[in-house]
Protein backbone atom coordinates (compact mmCIF):
# COMPACT_ATOMS: atom_id res chain seq x y z
CA UNK A 1 0.00 0.00 0.00
CA UNK A 2 1.08 3.75 -1.11
CA UNK A 3 1.78 5.84 1.84
CA UNK A 4 1.64 9.57 0.87
CA UNK A 5 -0.84 12.00 -1.36
CA UNK A 6 0.39 14.78 -2.42
CA UNK A 7 -1.53 17.84 -2.19
CA UNK A 8 -1.29 20.80 -4.76
CA UNK A 9 -2.58 24.16 -3.06
CA UNK A 10 -2.12 26.68 -5.88
CA UNK A 11 -3.22 29.98 -4.00
CA UNK A 12 -3.82 33.14 -4.98
CA UNK A 13 -0.60 34.53 -3.38
CA UNK A 14 1.24 31.36 -2.90
CA UNK A 15 1.72 28.10 -3.98
CA UNK A 16 2.03 24.70 -1.92
CA UNK A 17 2.71 21.04 -1.95
CA UNK A 18 1.94 19.44 0.86
CA UNK A 19 2.14 15.50 2.11
CA UNK A 20 -0.55 13.93 3.98
CA UNK A 21 -0.24 10.27 5.57
CA UNK A 22 -2.95 7.71 5.22
CA UNK A 23 -4.09 9.11 8.70
CA UNK A 24 -4.73 12.53 7.17
CA UNK A 25 -1.85 14.28 8.84
CA UNK A 26 0.68 16.68 7.47
CA UNK A 27 3.86 15.52 7.13
CA UNK A 28 5.74 18.16 5.29
CA UNK A 29 4.45 21.63 3.60
CA UNK A 30 6.85 23.85 0.70
CA UNK A 31 5.76 27.22 0.18
CA UNK A 32 6.47 29.78 -2.31
CA UNK A 33 5.04 32.86 -2.66
CA UNK A 34 4.68 34.78 -6.73
CA UNK A 35 4.35 37.83 -8.13
CA UNK A 36 1.14 39.96 -8.01
CA UNK A 37 1.04 42.09 -11.43
CA UNK A 38 -1.24 45.01 -10.86
CA UNK A 39 -0.83 47.36 -14.06
CA UNK A 40 -3.83 49.48 -13.74
CA UNK A 41 -6.57 50.23 -10.96
CA UNK A 42 -9.06 47.19 -10.49
CA UNK A 43 -6.34 44.73 -12.73
CA UNK A 44 -4.84 42.04 -11.25
CA UNK A 45 -2.74 39.51 -13.63
CA UNK A 46 -0.62 36.52 -12.59
CA UNK A 47 2.26 35.29 -15.25
CA UNK A 48 1.02 31.56 -15.28
CA UNK A 49 4.89 30.42 -16.48
CA UNK A 50 5.82 31.56 -13.25
CA UNK A 51 2.60 30.09 -11.20
CA UNK A 52 3.58 26.64 -13.03
CA UNK A 53 7.09 27.08 -12.06
CA UNK A 54 6.96 28.44 -8.30
CA UNK A 55 3.92 25.30 -8.19
CA UNK A 56 6.72 22.88 -9.59
CA UNK A 57 9.68 24.27 -7.26
CA UNK A 58 7.40 23.57 -4.32
CA UNK A 59 6.69 19.77 -5.52
CA UNK A 60 10.21 19.24 -6.03
CA UNK A 61 11.23 20.56 -2.96
CA UNK A 62 8.74 18.49 -1.18
CA UNK A 63 10.22 15.16 -2.88
CA UNK A 64 13.54 16.24 -1.92
CA UNK A 65 13.29 17.30 2.12
CA UNK A 66 10.36 15.51 2.60
CA UNK A 67 13.10 12.52 2.06
CA UNK A 68 9.88 10.13 0.85
CA UNK A 69 10.54 7.52 -1.55
CA UNK A 70 8.67 7.90 -4.79
CA UNK A 71 6.83 4.86 -5.05
CA UNK A 72 5.23 5.83 -2.03
CA UNK A 73 3.31 8.37 -3.56
CA UNK A 74 -0.08 7.17 -4.12
CA UNK A 75 -1.58 10.26 -5.94
CA UNK A 76 -1.79 13.61 -6.48
CA UNK A 77 -4.70 16.04 -5.47
CA UNK A 78 -4.61 19.76 -6.93
CA UNK A 79 -6.78 21.94 -5.71
CA UNK A 80 -6.47 26.27 -7.06
CA UNK A 81 -7.85 29.87 -7.23
CA UNK A 82 -10.97 30.11 -8.44
CA UNK A 83 -11.72 31.74 -12.18
CA UNK A 84 -8.24 33.25 -13.18
CA UNK A 85 -8.10 32.67 -16.64
CA UNK A 86 -5.37 31.67 -18.80
CA UNK A 87 -5.41 31.39 -22.24
CA UNK A 88 -1.87 30.02 -24.26
CA UNK A 89 -0.84 28.16 -27.59
CA UNK A 90 -1.03 24.41 -27.87
CA UNK A 91 2.20 24.28 -30.26
CA UNK A 92 4.43 26.72 -28.00
CA UNK A 93 2.50 25.82 -24.60
CA UNK A 94 3.20 29.97 -24.32
CA UNK A 95 0.32 32.17 -22.74
CA UNK A 96 -0.89 34.74 -25.08
CA UNK A 97 -1.38 37.02 -22.34
CA UNK A 98 -0.97 36.88 -18.07
CA UNK A 99 -3.35 35.36 -16.57
CA UNK A 100 -6.37 37.39 -15.36
CA UNK A 101 -7.12 36.97 -11.64
CA UNK A 102 -10.87 36.29 -10.16
CA UNK A 103 -10.47 39.71 -8.39
CA UNK A 104 -9.54 41.76 -11.44
CA UNK A 105 -12.48 43.83 -12.45
CA UNK A 106 -11.28 45.48 -15.81
CA UNK A 107 -14.49 43.98 -17.42
CA UNK A 108 -17.19 45.60 -15.61
CA UNK A 109 -18.54 47.18 -18.27
CA UNK A 110 -18.21 44.52 -20.72
CA UNK A 111 -20.68 42.60 -17.95
CA UNK A 112 -22.77 45.91 -17.67
CA UNK A 113 -23.34 45.59 -21.64
CA UNK A 114 -24.45 42.06 -21.01
CA UNK A 115 -26.91 42.69 -18.61
CA UNK A 116 -28.46 45.51 -20.40
CA UNK A 117 -28.61 43.21 -23.39
CA UNK A 118 -31.03 41.37 -21.26
CA UNK A 119 -29.01 37.91 -20.62
CA UNK A 120 -28.72 38.01 -17.09
CA UNK A 121 -31.91 35.36 -16.03
CA UNK A 122 -30.42 32.73 -18.54
CA UNK A 123 -27.36 33.15 -17.13
CA UNK A 124 -28.43 32.88 -13.95
CA UNK A 125 -30.77 29.91 -14.73
CA UNK A 126 -27.91 27.90 -16.44
CA UNK A 127 -24.80 29.03 -14.34
CA UNK A 128 -26.49 29.69 -11.09
CA UNK A 129 -23.61 32.76 -11.04
CA UNK A 130 -24.55 36.85 -11.28
CA UNK A 131 -22.82 38.36 -14.01
CA UNK A 132 -19.87 40.08 -12.77
CA UNK A 133 -15.95 40.55 -13.98
CA UNK A 134 -15.27 37.95 -11.15
CA UNK A 135 -15.79 34.90 -13.54
CA UNK A 136 -13.93 33.45 -16.51
CA UNK A 137 -16.42 34.12 -19.05
CA UNK A 138 -15.90 37.86 -19.64
CA UNK A 139 -12.13 37.76 -18.89
CA UNK A 140 -11.78 35.14 -21.84
CA UNK A 141 -13.53 37.46 -23.57
CA UNK A 142 -11.17 40.31 -23.12
CA UNK A 143 -8.07 38.34 -23.64
CA UNK A 144 -9.93 36.88 -27.10
CA UNK A 145 -9.87 40.87 -27.83
CA UNK A 146 -6.51 42.16 -26.47
CA UNK A 147 -4.31 39.51 -28.20
CA UNK A 148 -3.74 40.17 -32.04
CA UNK A 149 -2.65 36.15 -32.05
CA UNK A 150 -5.60 34.92 -30.76
CA UNK A 151 -7.47 34.57 -34.35
CA UNK A 152 -4.63 32.80 -36.18
CA UNK A 153 -4.26 30.44 -33.25
CA UNK A 154 -8.19 29.59 -32.88
CA UNK A 155 -8.27 28.87 -36.75
CA UNK A 156 -5.15 26.60 -36.69
CA UNK A 157 -6.98 24.83 -33.71
CA UNK A 158 -3.80 25.77 -31.32
CA UNK A 159 -5.27 28.16 -28.89
CA UNK A 160 -6.46 26.37 -24.94
CA UNK A 161 -8.29 27.88 -22.27
CA UNK A 162 -8.15 27.00 -19.09
CA UNK A 163 -8.67 28.07 -15.23
CA UNK A 164 -5.54 27.66 -13.29
CA UNK A 165 -6.11 23.70 -12.69
CA UNK A 166 -6.53 22.78 -16.37
CA UNK A 167 -3.44 24.93 -16.88
CA UNK A 168 -1.52 23.10 -14.17
CA UNK A 169 -2.55 19.40 -15.52
CA UNK A 170 -1.67 20.25 -18.89
CA UNK A 171 1.91 21.19 -17.77
CA UNK A 172 1.92 18.52 -15.34
CA UNK A 173 0.05 15.56 -17.77
CA UNK A 174 -0.33 17.02 -21.41
CA UNK A 175 -3.97 16.96 -20.99
CA UNK A 176 -6.41 19.18 -21.63
CA UNK A 177 -8.84 18.67 -18.54
CA UNK A 178 -10.46 20.12 -15.82
CA UNK A 179 -12.87 19.79 -12.83
CA UNK A 180 -16.72 20.44 -12.97
CA UNK A 181 -16.28 22.47 -9.55
CA UNK A 182 -13.95 24.69 -11.62
CA UNK A 183 -15.50 24.49 -14.68
CA UNK A 184 -18.87 25.46 -12.76
CA UNK A 185 -17.05 29.25 -12.11
CA UNK A 186 -16.16 29.81 -15.72
CA UNK A 187 -19.91 30.98 -16.28
CA UNK A 188 -19.50 28.80 -19.30
CA UNK A 189 -20.89 25.36 -18.02
CA UNK A 190 -24.91 24.17 -17.77
CA UNK A 191 -24.55 23.32 -14.19
CA UNK A 192 -28.04 21.11 -14.67
CA UNK A 193 -26.56 19.26 -17.50
CA UNK A 194 -22.52 20.15 -16.44
CA UNK A 195 -21.95 20.36 -19.87
CA UNK A 196 -20.00 23.27 -21.84
CA UNK A 197 -23.20 25.63 -23.39
CA UNK A 198 -23.87 27.06 -26.74
CA UNK A 199 -26.28 29.59 -25.82
CA UNK A 200 -23.99 30.67 -23.20
CA UNK A 201 -20.53 30.74 -25.37
CA UNK A 202 -22.51 32.85 -28.39
CA UNK A 203 -23.10 35.57 -25.52
CA UNK A 204 -19.91 35.92 -24.44
CA UNK A 205 -18.54 35.25 -28.11
CA UNK A 206 -16.45 32.04 -26.98
CA UNK A 207 -15.11 29.45 -29.30
CA UNK A 208 -15.90 25.68 -28.02
CA UNK A 209 -12.31 24.94 -29.52
CA UNK A 210 -10.76 26.10 -26.77
CA UNK A 211 -12.31 24.58 -24.11
CA UNK A 212 -11.11 21.74 -21.96
CA UNK A 213 -12.53 18.43 -21.25
CA UNK A 214 -14.99 18.23 -17.90
CA UNK A 215 -14.53 15.45 -15.78
CA UNK A 216 -15.25 14.55 -12.57
CA UNK A 217 -13.76 15.86 -9.49
CA UNK A 218 -12.35 12.78 -8.63
CA UNK A 219 -11.07 11.17 -11.75
CA UNK A 220 -8.54 10.23 -14.10
CA UNK A 221 -6.63 13.24 -14.83
CA UNK A 222 -3.53 11.86 -16.49
CA UNK A 223 -0.22 11.23 -14.78
CA UNK A 224 3.07 13.60 -13.72
CA UNK A 225 6.04 11.71 -15.01
CA UNK A 226 9.07 12.17 -12.04
CA UNK A 227 12.52 10.20 -12.52
CA UNK A 228 10.39 7.67 -14.67
CA UNK A 229 7.97 6.91 -12.44
CA UNK A 230 4.07 8.15 -13.32
CA UNK A 231 2.25 9.32 -10.70
CA UNK A 232 -1.28 9.62 -11.36
CA UNK A 233 -3.22 13.13 -10.86
CA UNK A 234 -6.52 11.56 -9.10
CA UNK A 235 -8.27 14.53 -7.49
CA UNK A 236 -9.05 18.25 -8.67
CA UNK A 237 -11.28 21.21 -7.62
CA UNK A 238 -11.23 24.70 -7.14
CA UNK A 239 -10.34 25.78 -2.99
CA UNK A 240 -13.74 26.59 -1.78
CA UNK A 241 -15.54 23.23 -2.72
CA UNK A 242 -12.29 21.29 -1.74
CA UNK A 243 -12.43 22.81 1.69
CA UNK A 244 -16.47 21.74 2.00
CA UNK A 245 -14.86 18.66 1.07
CA UNK A 246 -12.33 18.23 3.15
CA UNK A 247 -14.33 19.44 6.48
CA UNK A 248 -16.32 16.35 5.53
CA UNK A 249 -19.71 17.98 4.97
CA UNK A 250 -21.17 15.36 2.64
CA UNK A 251 -24.55 15.30 3.48
CA UNK A 252 -27.13 18.02 2.38
CA UNK A 253 -27.61 21.22 4.86
CA UNK A 254 -24.01 21.27 6.13
CA UNK A 255 -21.91 23.96 5.70
CA UNK A 256 -18.44 25.54 6.41
CA UNK A 257 -17.08 28.84 7.16
CA UNK A 258 -13.55 29.76 5.53
CA UNK A 259 -12.41 33.04 8.19
CA UNK A 260 -9.89 34.54 6.11
CA UNK A 261 -9.39 38.11 4.38
CA UNK A 262 -12.83 37.59 3.94
CA UNK A 263 -15.61 34.86 4.59
CA UNK A 264 -16.41 32.19 2.37
CA UNK A 265 -19.09 30.34 3.12
CA UNK A 266 -20.44 26.88 1.05
CA UNK A 267 -23.55 24.65 2.42
CA UNK A 268 -24.10 21.38 0.59
CA UNK A 269 -27.44 21.70 -0.68
CA UNK A 270 -27.11 17.36 -2.26
CA UNK A 271 -28.21 17.07 -5.27
CA UNK A 272 -30.44 20.18 -5.76
CA UNK A 273 -29.80 23.24 -7.59
CA UNK A 274 -31.50 25.79 -5.46
CA UNK A 275 -31.58 29.16 -6.86
CA UNK A 276 -30.99 32.16 -3.99
CA UNK A 277 -33.47 35.00 -3.87
CA UNK A 278 -31.23 36.22 -1.59
CA UNK A 279 -28.23 36.89 -3.47
CA UNK A 280 -26.27 34.01 -3.22
CA UNK A 281 -24.50 31.45 -5.75
CA UNK A 282 -25.54 28.45 -6.79
CA UNK A 283 -22.33 26.31 -7.49
CA UNK A 284 -21.03 22.66 -8.14
CA UNK A 285 -19.56 20.93 -5.00
CA UNK A 286 -18.11 17.79 -6.48
CA UNK A 287 -18.71 15.14 -8.72
CA UNK A 288 -17.61 12.21 -7.20
CA UNK A 289 -18.70 8.06 -8.18
CA UNK A 290 -21.58 9.83 -11.04
CA UNK A 291 -22.53 11.49 -7.89
CA UNK A 292 -23.17 15.58 -7.95
CA UNK A 293 -23.59 17.65 -4.96
CA UNK A 294 -24.41 21.82 -5.42
CA UNK A 295 -23.63 24.44 -2.70
CA UNK A 296 -24.61 27.75 -2.02
CA UNK A 297 -22.00 30.13 -1.42
CA UNK A 298 -21.96 33.31 -0.17
CA UNK A 299 -19.11 35.35 0.93
CA UNK A 300 -18.05 38.52 3.24
CA UNK A 301 -15.59 40.68 1.64
CA UNK A 302 -14.10 42.32 4.83
CA UNK A 303 -13.60 39.79 7.45
CA UNK A 304 -10.22 38.70 8.98
CA UNK A 305 -9.15 42.45 6.73
CA UNK A 306 -11.03 44.50 9.53
CA UNK A 307 -8.69 43.18 11.98
CA UNK A 308 -5.64 43.96 9.83
CA UNK A 309 -7.35 47.04 9.13
CA UNK A 310 -6.63 47.81 13.38
CA UNK A 311 -3.22 46.22 12.71
CA UNK A 312 -1.74 48.35 9.66
CA UNK A 313 -4.23 51.01 9.42
CA UNK A 314 -4.80 52.01 13.26
CA UNK A 315 -2.09 50.68 14.89
CA UNK A 316 -3.65 50.10 17.79
CA UNK A 317 -2.80 46.26 17.63
CA UNK A 318 0.89 44.40 16.63
CA UNK A 319 -0.97 41.04 15.94
CA UNK A 320 -4.14 39.75 14.73
CA UNK A 321 -4.35 37.21 17.91
CA UNK A 322 -4.15 39.95 20.56
CA UNK A 323 -7.75 40.49 19.97
CA UNK A 324 -8.84 37.56 21.58
CA UNK A 325 -7.14 38.73 24.47
CA UNK A 326 -8.46 42.36 24.40
CA UNK A 327 -11.40 41.14 24.00
CA UNK A 328 -11.98 39.35 27.07
CA UNK A 329 -10.80 42.19 28.97
CA UNK A 330 -14.12 44.29 28.29
CA UNK A 331 -17.90 43.80 29.26
CA UNK A 332 -18.78 46.48 27.02
CA UNK A 333 -21.84 45.32 25.29
CA UNK A 334 -22.49 48.48 22.79
CA UNK A 335 -20.08 49.08 20.86
CA UNK A 336 -21.05 48.00 16.93
CA UNK A 337 -18.23 47.73 14.07
CA UNK A 338 -19.69 47.36 10.23
CA UNK A 339 -16.57 46.97 8.50
CA UNK A 340 -18.45 48.02 5.16
CA UNK A 341 -15.05 49.47 3.58
CA UNK A 342 -16.05 48.47 -0.04
CA UNK A 343 -19.78 48.58 0.77
CA UNK A 344 -22.13 45.45 1.84
CA UNK A 345 -22.01 41.88 -0.01
CA UNK A 346 -24.17 39.20 0.58
CA UNK A 347 -27.39 39.25 1.40
CA UNK A 348 -27.67 42.80 1.48
CA UNK A 349 -26.19 44.03 -1.73
CA UNK A 350 -25.19 47.88 -1.24
CA UNK A 351 -22.38 49.10 -2.90
CA UNK A 352 -23.41 52.54 -1.32
CA UNK A 353 -22.16 51.71 2.50
CA UNK A 354 -19.79 53.28 4.01
CA UNK A 355 -18.48 51.55 7.13
CA UNK A 356 -19.17 53.02 10.88
CA UNK A 357 -18.00 52.26 14.42
CA UNK A 358 -21.04 53.00 16.63
CA UNK A 359 -22.07 52.99 20.50
CA UNK A 360 -18.82 54.87 21.19
CA UNK A 361 -18.53 56.48 24.99
CA UNK A 362 -15.74 58.62 26.85
CA UNK A 363 -14.98 54.64 28.31
CA UNK A 364 -13.98 53.07 24.38
CA UNK A 365 -10.98 52.08 24.29
CA UNK A 366 -8.75 49.52 21.92
CA UNK A 367 -10.35 46.70 23.56
CA UNK A 368 -13.94 48.06 23.17
CA UNK A 369 -12.89 48.25 19.38
CA UNK A 370 -10.89 45.06 18.64
CA UNK A 371 -13.86 43.29 20.96
CA UNK A 372 -16.66 44.83 18.39
CA UNK A 373 -14.00 44.35 14.70
CA UNK A 374 -14.04 40.62 15.94
CA UNK A 375 -17.92 40.16 16.17
CA UNK A 376 -18.28 42.38 12.70
CA UNK A 377 -17.28 38.80 11.49
CA UNK A 378 -19.25 36.63 13.20
CA UNK A 379 -22.48 38.94 12.60
CA UNK A 380 -21.73 39.11 8.82
CA UNK A 381 -21.53 35.28 9.06
CA UNK A 382 -25.00 34.63 10.77
CA UNK A 383 -26.42 37.31 7.89
CA UNK A 384 -24.93 34.97 5.12
CA UNK A 385 -25.93 31.85 7.02
CA UNK A 386 -29.25 33.60 7.31
CA UNK A 387 -29.84 34.18 3.87
CA UNK A 388 -28.88 30.11 2.94
CA UNK A 389 -30.81 28.56 5.44
CA UNK A 390 -33.80 30.63 3.88
CA UNK A 391 -32.46 29.57 0.54
CA UNK A 392 -32.24 25.93 1.19
CA UNK A 393 -35.36 25.46 3.91
CA UNK A 394 -33.01 23.87 6.41
CA UNK A 395 -31.96 24.76 9.87
CA UNK A 396 -28.38 23.92 10.62
CA UNK A 397 -27.04 21.91 13.13
CA UNK A 398 -23.35 23.12 13.13
CA UNK A 399 -20.87 24.92 11.03
CA UNK A 400 -17.74 23.55 10.47
CA UNK A 401 -14.73 26.19 10.46
CA UNK A 402 -11.24 26.85 9.15
CA UNK A 403 -9.16 29.85 7.82
CA UNK A 404 -6.76 32.31 9.74
CA UNK A 405 -9.30 33.85 12.39
CA UNK A 406 -10.82 30.42 13.31
CA UNK A 407 -8.00 30.11 15.31
CA UNK A 408 -9.73 32.85 17.67
CA UNK A 409 -11.22 31.10 20.12
CA UNK A 410 -13.47 34.30 21.69
CA UNK A 411 -14.95 35.13 17.87
CA UNK A 412 -15.42 31.05 17.25
CA UNK A 413 -17.81 31.37 20.92
CA UNK A 414 -19.22 34.12 19.93
CA UNK A 415 -20.04 32.52 16.48
CA UNK A 416 -22.02 29.95 18.02
CA UNK A 417 -23.87 32.35 20.08
CA UNK A 418 -24.99 34.02 17.06
CA UNK A 419 -25.96 31.35 14.80
CA UNK A 420 -27.22 29.32 17.93
CA UNK A 421 -25.81 26.29 16.37
CA UNK A 422 -22.66 24.56 17.21
CA UNK A 423 -18.89 25.78 15.53
CA UNK A 424 -16.73 23.01 14.91
CA UNK A 425 -13.02 23.31 14.82
CA UNK A 426 -11.51 20.05 13.10
CA UNK A 427 -7.46 19.14 14.25
CA UNK A 428 -6.63 19.96 10.60
CA UNK A 429 -7.48 23.39 9.60
CA UNK A 430 -6.30 23.07 5.92
CA UNK A 431 -9.05 22.15 4.79
CA UNK A 432 -8.54 22.87 0.89
CA UNK A 433 -5.29 20.96 0.91
CA UNK A 434 -7.00 18.20 2.76
CA UNK A 435 -10.23 17.87 0.28
CA UNK A 436 -8.03 18.02 -2.54
CA UNK A 437 -5.61 14.54 -0.90
CA UNK A 438 -9.50 13.37 -0.23
CA UNK A 439 -10.61 13.18 -3.69
CA UNK A 440 -7.46 11.99 -4.79
CA UNK A 441 -7.32 9.16 -2.52
CA UNK A 442 -11.21 8.41 -3.36
CA UNK A 443 -10.68 5.68 -5.80
CA UNK A 444 -7.84 4.05 -3.95
CA UNK A 445 -9.53 4.04 -0.30
CA UNK A 446 -5.96 5.59 0.67
CA UNK A 447 -7.61 7.36 3.79
CA UNK A 448 -7.82 4.75 6.67
CA UNK A 449 -11.50 4.43 7.79
CA UNK A 450 -10.94 5.97 11.30
CA UNK A 451 -9.52 9.18 9.89
CA UNK A 452 -12.78 10.65 9.77
CA UNK A 453 -12.22 14.05 10.80
CA UNK A 454 -15.67 13.12 13.05
CA UNK A 455 -13.34 10.37 15.01
CA UNK A 456 -10.54 12.93 15.66
CA UNK A 457 -10.63 15.29 18.70
CA UNK A 458 -11.66 18.76 17.30
CA UNK A 459 -12.80 21.95 19.40
CA UNK A 460 -16.48 22.41 19.91
CA UNK A 461 -18.12 25.65 20.77
CA UNK A 462 -21.51 25.24 22.39
CA UNK A 463 -24.06 28.11 21.82
CA UNK A 464 -24.74 29.73 25.06
CA UNK A 465 -27.90 31.64 24.30
CA UNK A 466 -28.66 34.85 26.15
CA UNK A 467 -30.74 37.77 26.34
CA UNK A 468 -27.39 39.79 26.09
CA UNK A 469 -27.10 38.22 22.45
CA UNK A 470 -30.37 38.83 21.35
CA UNK A 471 -30.09 41.83 22.31
CA UNK A 472 -27.11 42.31 20.41
CA UNK A 473 -28.68 41.01 17.56
CA UNK A 474 -30.88 43.43 17.29
CA UNK A 475 -28.56 46.16 17.30
CA UNK A 476 -26.80 44.91 14.81
CA UNK A 477 -29.75 44.35 12.16
CA UNK A 478 -30.77 47.61 13.38
CA UNK A 479 -27.03 48.92 12.72
CA UNK A 480 -27.42 48.10 9.35
CA UNK A 481 -30.64 49.24 8.00
CA UNK A 482 -29.60 52.74 9.65
CA UNK A 483 -26.45 52.61 7.78
CA UNK A 484 -27.93 51.31 4.45
CA UNK A 485 -30.81 54.49 4.88
CA UNK A 486 -28.02 57.04 5.64
CA UNK A 487 -26.41 56.46 2.17
CA UNK A 488 -29.53 55.57 -0.23
CA UNK A 489 -30.85 58.97 1.06
CA UNK A 490 -27.46 60.83 0.24
P1 LIG B 1 -6.12 34.47 3.53
O1 LIG B 1 -6.06 33.05 3.07
O2 LIG B 1 -7.35 35.22 3.10
O3 LIG B 1 -4.85 35.24 3.33
P2 LIG B 1 -5.82 33.40 6.23
O4 LIG B 1 -6.70 32.20 6.29
O5 LIG B 1 -4.34 33.21 6.17
O6 LIG B 1 -6.32 34.42 5.12
O7 LIG B 1 -6.17 34.30 7.53
C1 LIG B 1 -5.59 35.53 7.71
C2 LIG B 1 -6.63 36.54 8.16
O8 LIG B 1 -7.13 36.14 9.42
C3 LIG B 1 -6.04 37.91 8.34
O9 LIG B 1 -6.97 38.84 7.79
C4 LIG B 1 -5.91 38.12 9.84
O10 LIG B 1 -6.22 39.44 10.19
C5 LIG B 1 -6.94 37.16 10.40
N1 LIG B 1 -6.46 36.48 11.62
C6 LIG B 1 -5.44 35.61 11.72
N2 LIG B 1 -5.31 35.17 13.00
C7 LIG B 1 -6.28 35.77 13.71
C8 LIG B 1 -6.69 35.73 15.08
N3 LIG B 1 -6.08 34.96 15.97
N4 LIG B 1 -7.74 36.49 15.43
C9 LIG B 1 -8.40 37.26 14.54
N5 LIG B 1 -8.06 37.33 13.24
C10 LIG B 1 -7.02 36.62 12.83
Amino acid sequence: MKKYIISLDQGTTSCRSILFDQNKNIVHVEQQEFTQIMPENGWVEHDAVEILNTQLQTLNLLIQNSNIDIENIDSIGITNQRETTVLWDKKSGKPVYNAIVWQDNRTADFCKSIIKEGHEKIIRNKTGLVVDSYFSSTKIHWILNHSAECKDLIEKGDLLFGTIDTWLIWNLTGNHFTDVTNASRTQLLNIHELKWDKELLEIFQIPSSILPEVKQSADDFGHWNFKDHQIPIRGVAGDQQAALFGQECFEKGMAKNTYGTGCFMLMNTGGNIISSKNGLLTTVAWSVDGEVNYALEGSVFIAGAAIQWLRDSLKIINHASETEQLACTTKDEDVLFIPAFSGLGAPYWNMNVKGAILGITRNTGIAEIAKAALESLAFQSKDVLIAMEKDANFKLKSLAVDGGACQNNYLMQFQADVLNCKVVKPVQIESTALGAAMLAGHKSGFFEKNTSQNSKSKTTFSPQKSTKIDEKIKAWNKAISSLVNYYDQE
